[in-house]
Formats: C-alpha cells, sequence, structure tokens
C-alpha cells in the first residue's frame, strides 16, 4: 500500500486528480511540478493514513518506513540533509483536506531547526540574522500550533523586544535580539508545557504530523465541516516541504496572488508582496504589504517568471487561481495554487470571459456562478467597506438590504411612500391586509413567524428584502416604539436591515447594487440552451407578471387570485359577498367583482402573450377578508355610546355573529380551497366567467390565450369533478354568449397526501398538476406553516431535521409524494402537464430534485425566476 506521494520536479508521484487522497494543496502542489514549474520538493501522507491513525491511534509500520525512505529522496533532491550539523533540511508541514478548510490545523515552517542546525543553517548561509529569524519563527509556531501555547505568549515576548529596542519592525531586530528571543520562546516552551522543548527533528516532524491529523477531530473542524456539509470520513493529507527562504534578505521575499481581480473579475494579475518576509507576513498584517505590480520594477526577472506562471496555471486549470510564492535570493518558488475564492460578480465576469476566450465552454461556464450568487447579484447589499454594529439577528427571510425609516403600519408606510419617504415596515406579523404597506416599504422587519411565513413570502415575491421572527425586538404601539438592546427606536428613526444575513442595524448603512451588465444576460441564455425544464414565475398583478417576464419566465404557473380580493375598491363588495345571508344577495355582490377581476385577468394575460397562465381559484379561508372580532366589538362599543341607531347597532351587531361564526380552530385545514367552491360555487362561477371573458376579448382583439384554471386543494376526485362540472359549464355558456371557441384547461394542485396518493383517478380529472408543496410540507410533516417558527429553528438547529423544510424540499418524504404522484398521474394520463408551483419552485436543490423526477416546469417568484434558470441548466449537468 503507497502511503506517501513524493513530489518534486523529476519524479512527481502524485497529480491533480489525486484530491481524495492528497488533499486538494498536495494534489495541486504535485499538478504543478508536472507542470515543470519550479516547486520546493517534498512528499504527501494521504488522508487514508490520517484515518487509520484516528481509529487506531497509531501509524501502521509501512507508513513510519515510507515516510523515512522519502525523507532520504527529499535530501537527494535538495541536498541537504535533515538533522544535519552542516548543511541541514528544514521542512514545512502543512494540513489539506480535499477542499480547503479553516479550523485545520496550521501551518509549521523551518521544522528541523534546533539549537545545532540553527548554527549550521548559520554558518552556511553566512546570514545569522537569517538563521535566528527562522529559529523564533519556528519555536513560535511549533509552541502555538503543536504544543497549544497560546499565541499570544510568544506574541508579547517579541514585542517587548522590539520595544527594549527601540525598533518597531521585526525586520529592524539583529541577529543578537532575535537569539535572545529563541532562548527566551524556549522558556515559554518550558513553562507552559513542563517540557524543555524537542531538539530531535525526527520527534518535531512526528509531533507536527500527529497534530495534523488531530487536527481533523477539533472542534473547530468539525463545526466548519457541519456547517458547510463536509463528510468526517474525509480525513486530511499532510504535505511535509522543504523550506525556501523568503527572510533571507532584501532579494527575497513572499507573497500572494490571484489571476484575476476576485473583487470585480477584470482580467489583470492582482496580488500583494512583502520583501524579507516569510509565510503568514503578508496577510497577518505585520508590515503593509507592496502591490504586486511594483514587483516588476524591483525584481523584473522574477517577476516576468512569475506571470508566465499564472498564466501557464490559468490555462491549465482553465479557471482563476489564487497563488503563493516565495522568492529565494531572487529565486521564484510556487508554494500554493487552488481555485480562487470570487465575490458573486466577479464569478459571473470570469465564466463569461473565459467562454469568450476559448479557454472553457458554455456549459461549464453555466456550472461557474451558483444559483445563490445570481440571487446576490439582483439586490443591492450592505458596502463591503461599510462600518456598523448588528444589534439583532432574525431570519434571513428575503434578501439584500435596505434602509429607511422605521414605521409600524401599513397605511403609515404609504403615506410616507407618496412623499417619497424610505421606510422599513416593522410589524410583529404581517397579514394580507398589510400588502400595500410592503409594496410602499423598502424592506419588511417582523418580530414573529418564519421563512414562510406571510412576511417572508410575500417579501420574496416582491423581490424586497425582509427580516423575518426578530425575536428580541419587541414593539409598543402605544408609544410607536420598539426596544432591542436597551435602545428604543421611534418611529421615524433610520434602520438598515439585512434579508440576506437576517441583520438589523441601528442607523443609515451605505448600500450598493452590484453592476449587473450583459453578463448575466449572457450566461442566463446559455442557462436556456442547457436546461429542458420550463421555467414560470408565480405573480398575481401584471407589475409582478412583466417583472418575471423581464427576468426570462416563460408563462405563470400560480396567479393566486384572492389578492384581487384586496384594495379599497373590491374589498367592500367581497365582505357583503361573504356576508350575504342568500344566494341571490352573494350574487348580487359578486356581479360587482366580476368586472374588476375581468380587468385584472386582461392585464395578467397582456403581459403574458404567447404564454401559458394557470390561474389557482380563491383558496383562503373567507374570514381572512373580514375584520377581527376585536375591531368590529370596538366599533359596536363606540356606537353604544354615541348613541347611534338601534338598526345600526344591531346591524353592526349581526356582522360580529357572522364573523363569529366563520371563526375556524384550525383554518390552514378548514373551509377553503375547493372546499368553497363546492359550497359556494357562485364564486368560481364568477371567477370563471371573469377568466373566460377576459380571453375570449383579448382573442376578439387576436391574442391567442390558452388560461389554465386550476382548482385548489383536491384530495378526493370527486371534489375536483363536481367543480370541473360546474366550470366547464359557465366556460361554454360564456364562449356560446361571445361566439368565441377557446381553448382552455382545468387542472389541479397538488397539495394534500391523499391526492397524491390517488393521483391516477385524479388525473382522469385533471389536464394537468401543479405540486403545491408548500401545503404539501406542512400537511405531509403536520407542521403548521405559521407556528412551526416554534419549533423548527430548535431542530435545525439540533440537526433533528437538516433544514428547513418549507424553503428546501424534503425530498425523502414530500419529495416521495410528489415522486407517486407524477408516476400515478402519468398513468392515466401520459401527456399530463406537471410543475411545481411552492416556495421550493426557486430553491436550487429542489428545481434539480423537480428535473430528476421529471417535473415539466418550476414555478417561483419573480426575483428567483434566473436563478431557478440557472438551476435547471446545472441539473442537466
Ligand atoms: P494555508 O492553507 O493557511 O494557506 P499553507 O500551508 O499554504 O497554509 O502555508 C502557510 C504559509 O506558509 C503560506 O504563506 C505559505 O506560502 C508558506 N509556506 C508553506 N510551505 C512553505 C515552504 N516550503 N517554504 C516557504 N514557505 C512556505
Ligand atoms: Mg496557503
Ligand atoms: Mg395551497
Amino acid at each position: 500500500n503507497k502511503f506517501v506521494y513524493f513530489f518534486g520536479n523529476e519524479e512527481t508521484e502524485g497529480k491533480n486528480s489525486m484530491k481524495d487522497l492528497l488533499g486538494g494543496k498536495g494534489a495541486n502542489l504535485a499538478e504543478m511540478a508536472n507542470l515543470g514549474i519550479p516547486v520546493p520538493p517534498g512528499f504527501t501522507i494521504t488522508t487514508e493514513v490520517c484515518l487509520l491513525y484516528l481509529e487506531k491511534g497509531a501509524y501502521p509500520e509501512e507508513v513510519i518506513d515510507q515516510i523515512n525512505n522519502t525523507i532520504i529522496k527529499l535530501e537527494k533532491a535538495t541536498g541537504k540533509k535533515f538533522g544535519d550539523n552542516g548543511n541541514p533540511l528544514l521542512l514545512s508541514v502543512r494540513s489539506g483536506a480535499r477542499v480547503s478548510m479553516p479550523g485545520m490545523m496550521d501551518t509549521v515552517l523551518n521544522l528541523g531547526l534546533n539549537d545545532d542546525t540553527v548554527t549550521a543553517l548559520s554558518n552556511k548561509t553566512g546570514n545569522e540574522r537569517f538563521a535566528y529569524d527562522s529559529y523564533r519563527r519556528f519555536l513560535t509556531m511549533f509552541g502555538d500550533v503543536v504544543l497549544d501555547i497560546e499565541h499570544e505568549k510568544f506574541e508579547s515576548a517579541l514585542s517587548a523586544k522590539k520595544k527594549n529596542l527601540g525598533v518597531e519592525l521585526d525586520t529592524d531586530l539583529n541577529a543578537d535580539a532575535l537569539k535572545e528571543l529563541a532562548e527566551e520562546f524556549k522558556g515559554i516552551i518550558r513553562k507552559e508545557t513542563g517540557n524543555d522543548f524537542p531538539q530531535d527533528p525526527r520527534e518535531q516532524l512526528q509531533m507536527a504530523i500527529d497534530a495534523v491529523f488531530n487536527s481533523w477531530n477539533n472542534q473547530r473542524a468539525i463545526t466548519y465541516r457541519r456547517l458547510n456539509n463536509i463528510p468526517g470520513e474525509w480525513g486530511t493529507a499532510v504535505n511535509v516541504q522543504s523550506m525556501v527562504y523568503g527572510n533571507m534578505g532584501e532579494t527575497s521575499g513572499t507573497g500572494v496572488a490571484f489571476t484575476r481581480d476576485p473583487a470585480t473579475g477584470e482580467k489583470r494579475f492582482f496580488g500583494e508582496y512583502l520583501m524579507n518576509a516569510q509565510g503568514e507576513d503578508v496577510v497577518a498584517g505585520i508590515r503593509t504589504p507592496e502591490p504586486i505590480s511594483t514587483l516588476k520594477d524591483n525584481m523584473p526577472e522574477a517577476y516576468a517568471q512569475l506571470e508566465a506562471i499564472y498564466k501557464k496555471l490559468e490555462d491549465h486549470f482553465t479557471d482563476m487561481q489564487d497563488i503563493e510564492f516565495t522568492i529565494e535570493e531572487g529565486r521564484l518558488y510556487m508554494l500554493q495554487t487552488r481555485t480562487g475564492k470570487r465575490t458573486a460578480a466577479a464569478a459571473l465576469k470570469i465564466a463569461v470571459d473565459m467562454v469568450n476566450e476559448g479557454l472553457i465552454d458554455k456549459r461549464t461556464a453555466v456550472t461557474r456562478v451558483s444559483p445563490e450568487q445570481i440571487d446576490r447579484l439582483l439586490h443591492p447589499t450592505i458596502d463591503s467597506q461599510a462600518e456598523y454594529e448588528v444589534v439583532a439577528t432574525g431570519l434571513p427571510a428575503s434578501p439584500g438590504a435596505a434602509v429607511g425609516k422605521v414605521v409600524f403600519t401599513a397605511e403609515h408606510a404609504e403615506q410616507m411612500a407618496k412623499s417619497n419617504e424610505k421606510v422599513i415596515l416593522v410589524r410583529t406579523e404581517t397579514s394580507p391586509e398589510d400588502i400595500g404597506g410592503m409594496d410602499a416599504a423598502q424592506g419588511i422587519l417582523t418580530v414573529r413567524g418564519g421563512m414562510t411565513s406571510h412576511a417572508a413570502v410575500v417579501a420574496r415575491g416582491m423581490g424586497k428584502p425582509c427580516v423575518a421572527g426578530c425575536g428580541s425586538v419587541s414593539i409598543d404601539m402605544t408609544s410607536c416604539s420598539f426596544s432591542v438592546c436597551d435602545v428604543t427606536i421611534s418611529e421615524g428613526d433610520y434602520v438598515t436591515i439585512d434579508g440576506s444575513t437576517g441583520n438589523l442595524i441601528l442607523g443609515e448603512v451605505e448600500l450598493v447594487t452590484p453592476g449587473v451588465s450583459g453578463e448575466l444576460d449572457t450566461l442566463l441564455s446559455w442557462a436556456d440552451e442547457i436546461r429542458e425544464m420550463g421555467v414560470r414565475t408565480n405573480a398575481d398583478t401584471p407589475h409582478d407578471a412583466q417583472v418575471a417576464r423581464d427576468f426570462g419566465a416563460e408563462g405563470i404557473g400560480l396567479c393566486r387570485t384572492e389578492h384581487m380580493f384586496f384594495g379599497d375598491d373590491r374589498i367592500p363588495a367581497v365582505r357583503e359577498m361573504i356576508l350575504a345571508e342568500d344566494t341571490e344577495t352573494r350574487k348580487a355582490a359578486l356581479e360587482k367583482l366580476l368586472p374588476m377581476q375581468k380587468e385584472d385577468f386582461i392585464g395578467i394575460f397582456k403581459v403574458m402573450e404567447g404564454f401559458p397562465v394557470t390561474i389557482r381559484l380563491l383558496d383562503p379561508p373567507l374570514h381572512e377578508f373580514l375584520p377581527k372580532h376585536d375591531e368590529i366589538a370596538e366599533r359596536l362599543a363606540s356606537l353604544e355610546t354615541e348613541g347611534a341607531s338601534a338598526s345600526e347597532i344591531e346591524r353592526i351587531h349581526k356582522i360580529l355573529e357572522r364573523v363569529d361564526s366563520m371563526e375556524e380552530t384550525n383554518p390552514m385545514l378548514g373551509h377553503r380551497g375547493c372546499r368553497l367552491g363546492i359550497t359556494y360555487p357562485e364564486i368560481y362561477a364568477m371567477q370563471v366567467k371573469a377568466i373566460i371573458e377576459a380571453a375570449c376579448e383579448l382573442k376578439a382583439g387576436g391574442m391567442d390565450i390558452v388560461p389554465e384554471i386550476m382548482i385548489p386543494l383536491v384530495s378526493h376526485v370527486n371534489e375536483l369533478s363536481s367543480t370541473k362540472k360546474d366550470l366547464v359549464e359557465v366556460a361554454e355558456s360564456v364562449m356560446a354568449e361571445k361566439g368565441c371557441k377557446l381553448d382552455y384547461m382545468v387542472g389541479t394542485m397538488i397539495e394534500l397526501p391523499r391526492a397524491a396518493l390517488t393521483a391516477d383517478k385524479i388525473a382522469k380529472e385533471a389536464e394537468f398538476f401543479s405540486f403545491g408543496t408548500n401545503d404539501l410540507t406542512q400537511t405531509t410533516f403536520g407542521f403548521s406553516r405559521d407556528d412551526a417558527g416554534k419549533f423548527l429553528p430548535f431542530y435545525i438547529e439540533n440537526s433533528i431535521l437538516p433544514s428547513d423544510p418549507f424553503a428546501v424540499l424534503d425530498q425523502e418524504g414530500v419529495g416521495e409524494l410528489v415522486k407517486i404522484g407524477i408516476e400515478k398521474g402519468r398513468s392515466t394520463r401520459p401527456d399530463i402537464k406537471i410543475g411545481i408551483c411552492g416556495e421550493h419552485g426557486g430553491e436550487p436543490s429542489s428545481v434539480k430534485f423537480g428535473y430528476n423526477v421529471g417535473l415539466n416546469y418550476v414555478s417561483c417568484s419573480p426575483f428567483r425566476v434566473p436563478i431557478a434558470r440557472l438551476a435547471a441548466a446545472q441539473a442537466v449537468i
């Protein structure tokens, strides 16, 4: 079994594709050596050894032998000898998992130094200062990283030394000072561990290797793995590499660079370096590093070589690289290369540029930008340069940041918006009546509610930032203020919210909208060429429909008609309809609504010309449209004190009784959806009449519309067949009256487990299915969407559930019902059109799942359309 892989120009044993075994750093060091790039030779101990060691607490004999043999090889390659008192070989010991992982052990440099080899190094190089600078660095790193002594202990001894000698920089310390420091550091090690610093280089190496492996299971690493879904079974590799010295004087140095600008993606070499420095000095801020461009003047040869290498690396890896290099007395060495982290804007620009440069193809480009990055690009964010203090954190319910004056009511939000004030609507929770205020506000903050609370869903739909469930905020409506962290914020004070992180910040913070140029369009058009699933939108108004069209939506997958019942011009008629005591009065009230709904549909159809529009008939329980009990009771009380007429009091009293009688213990499972349509057929009849009349009128004007009428909350096929029969009658009679022949479809939501389980029967009646995964999740788990906030966060924190099933589709449970529904539906109607219209329709992993189970399209809120387009393409690749 091979446990140790050598790298160095001639005899490199590993390569780039061996990341699982050699870790990312080791595999790329080998690859650079293979490319003939100057890399200090060394070797990688595999991740397998890590797992064996962690399991058994010891190394197989073979591993020790292979390490010893490879050290001999390394000695030959470098012409130095490990532990030698003439020309000592010094090593760096570096951790390296498959993916780079903060939390793992830090690197130890200059290993192999002791009281004898430091003298040898000094004699050999004729540079005593350099030798003792290396020694004091090694003692610090070994003490800190391997022996677990607080870094601060060494740091303060170093500062004291500088202060004593009246110098400012590390580089101002002379050989004698550094020599004294080495003695002091050894003293610290003795004091802190009770043992002398290990002088034997072999023992040092063994301890350092053990420390790397053990660090795989330290708390920081475990936490990082949990947060990033990295399996513990991966283990880490250890890289042992011969040292090159950037601290030998003014012709030596070290630096880090990116092959393109990681912030903007611009094609320019970007980085920093320091002369007479080693290791992390550049990033640790010990001295101010120089921009890489000045290296061209300081060391033209090394710079030219570096330039050639970075180009070679980018060509080879066909992606932007993040590189580390060291110059030792004018000679350049590469110490690391990896795919560079970048901002969303840079990811987009680099992907598109690289296709244009012929470096990658379109399919690859589409995988280079994550859906989350697209999301970030579409919303304003807090300026990364800004300084601010977060006073509370809620749920990141709808991304983007917003600044505005605090208001506590929807009306107030609308008023202020009319006078061009920017406001943040702060509510305990929102309800459908707040829509106008939410629309007028820059962003929404709620005290209660989860990721699928009303505020969250509506805000995402509107593309507005929202922080939901910010429990540490307490609103006091009597004084029109809220308090958080001992601070009181009054109406009119400025706050900033960040819906991408859930943060609440007091005052105004500078926002930036990352410039989305034509590149986003380009990338998404490539995604469109690749994807096989349609992408529609959930939109209830012509405005939202237009926004979604502009984002590339190919139709509406869900038009919720309940929003058409709100609004000052409609709500009186709606209430009249609900309070009606007989069918005739109800019909008369519905007649008033008919023209308004028809106008709404005409508006939406026009925007979506040529694309399908799925309209869901009324779904929520009727009492949602009525005033609340307390509100009416208050009104009644004041009427009585005012001495209003007996008949007026009687009228209001009746309303109160009616409202009370309609109250439900469990409205989500109550009198709603098709149950409403079945018990009050005239409601759906009016809606269908409005839809068909609208389509007929447009058709007369030459516009072809295929309305898809969708019946909500069907659990038994009989509910659908009975509703459908009535609807078809209405539709046919409208068409006869208008003398218009129209194609239309009648289908249903699959949002109850029983519907999924009996989808074969339902499909005989339904011409299309749309999985309403919000309700389906609610009813499959038995979690009330509006109350899950009380326990779901705890579940997720304690790994009882992997994620919020209202945000990320539960593929195992809810997904299984989706699968069953699709299979059964297609068994009786093979060409049935099937989509998904829950919140999951715009969530990347759920989109991928939808592709795998054979959905025809996904439908999501307008601002998530670009995300779904990209995710649908990535699902294919
Ligand atoms: P990280 O994963 O934190 O970047 P590295 O192992 O890459 O840790 O190394 C930390 C620092 O030490 C880097 O600046 C790197 O360039 C430097 N370094 C690592 N190995 C050597 C070496 N053989 N010679 C000189 N410097 C080295
Ligand atoms: Mg590094
Ligand atoms: Mg539903």
